[in-house]
């Protein structure tokens, strides 16, 4: 049960509550998120009339969630969350959000020629890790925090925002200034301490789907963030791992439906992970919009076969031009359906 609180409420109406609850047979947790907002998320199993508490002093709204995730679920806020980077660039159903940019920060100049090339076709978010999870520890593992500062004041001049992989809690406050999306790798969704960490955060966040994470698993894990205190929240589908071999991964369309039914969080898809192969990230990509995916997020590289990683599934910039013209054509056209 989620139980929204006016934000002013005084401790003693919401001390009030609390006990009501407890009478009822419900244990009480409190949230109160960096953008405002006062909730009790109630847990229990009682069935009574809802009016009971609904009429009280202080509270604004009462919904009676049943899932295990209950402040991201679809059943209590109908509305979408919409995500604003500022500067006019949001995320939000109905509009097609998207992010492109290469697998790893390589270089002044590659972040630069990625720039214009978003630029010109009119991306408003650059993608690119400079922390990142490799499974061999020889493989170029990124141009950590330095990289970072050089990418955020060249997106600066292009008015470009940041999406980027935080693998580890101790690497948040240094990050901060320079992000504007919070990227949760697949390795990490269920890493409940950096969850926990990003819940204390007034920064959107994007948890992308672990390799063999329910979709449930994965709210629940959002559920984890907004909790702790932020509900600037995204999800990402980009490919679970089967017995498949043919491709990287088995990229899970069906996922992106359900998961605009069970959440109000955009659904962002990931068709560079979720095959792993460039010829076919494109009819992925455009099958995501039609499922219903409220955002893109691909790999492109000036040289992909220079790539420092990912390079087998990452496009060139004619590929990425071509795709972003069809990927806003398919939107068009199913919006009009
Ligand atoms: C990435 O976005 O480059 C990445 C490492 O993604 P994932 O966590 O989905 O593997
Ligand atoms: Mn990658």
């Amino acid at each position: 049960m989620i139980i929204q609180l006016d934000p002013n409420i005084a401790s003693s109406i919401k001390h009030k509550i609390e006990m009501k609850l407890r009478t009822l047979g419900y244990e009480a947790n409190e949230v109160k998120t960096l953008q405002g907002s006062s909730y009790l998320v109630a847990i229990g199993k009682n069935e009574f009339d809802i009016r009971d508490i609904g009429k009280m002093d202080g509270v604004m709204d009462i919904h009676r969630v049943s899932d295990a995730y209950k402040l991201v679920s679809r059943k209590w806020r109908v509305n979408p969350t919409i995500i604003d980077l500022g500067d006019g660039i949001k995320i939000e159903e109905g509009k097609l959000a998207l992010m492109a940019g290469p697998c790893s920060i390589e270089s002044e100049e590659q972040i630069r020629k990625t720039l214009e090339h978003l630029k010109a076709n009119g991306v408003q978010i650059m993608r690119g890790g400079v922390y990142k999870p490799r499974s061999s520890p020889y493989a170029f593992r990124g141009l950590g925090i330095d990289g970072l500062k050089m990418w955020y004041e060249l997106t600066r001049e292009y008015g470009i925002k940041i999406i980027t992989e935080v693998m580890q809690s101790s690497q948040i406050d240094d990050m901060m200034p320079y992000v504007d999306i919070f990227q949760v790798g697949a390795r990490n969704m269920q890493n409940f301490n950096l969850l926990d960490a990003l819940g204390q955060v007034d920064k959107p966040v994007m948890i992308k789907r672990g390799m063999s994470g329910t979709l449930d698993e994965l709210l629940q894990c959002s559920e984890y963030v907004f909790s702790g205190g932020n509900e600037k929240l995204l999800l990402c589908e980009r490919g679970i791992r089967t017995y498949e071999k043919a491709y990287r991964n088995t990229f899970d369309l069906n996922a992106i439906p359900i998961l605009k039914e069970k959440t109000h969080l955009p659904v962002i898809a990931d068709p560079s992970h979720g095959i792993g192969l460039r010829a076919y990230v494109e009819p992925m990509a455009l099958a995501s919009v039609m499922v219903g995916a409220d955002g893109i997020i691909f790999e492109v590289h000036e040289t992909p076969e220079k790539a420092f990683s990912d390079g087998q599934q990452t496009l060139s910039f004619p590929e990425s031009s071509d795709l972003i013209r069809k990927l806003k054509a398919s939107h068009a056209l199913k919006e009009g359906f």
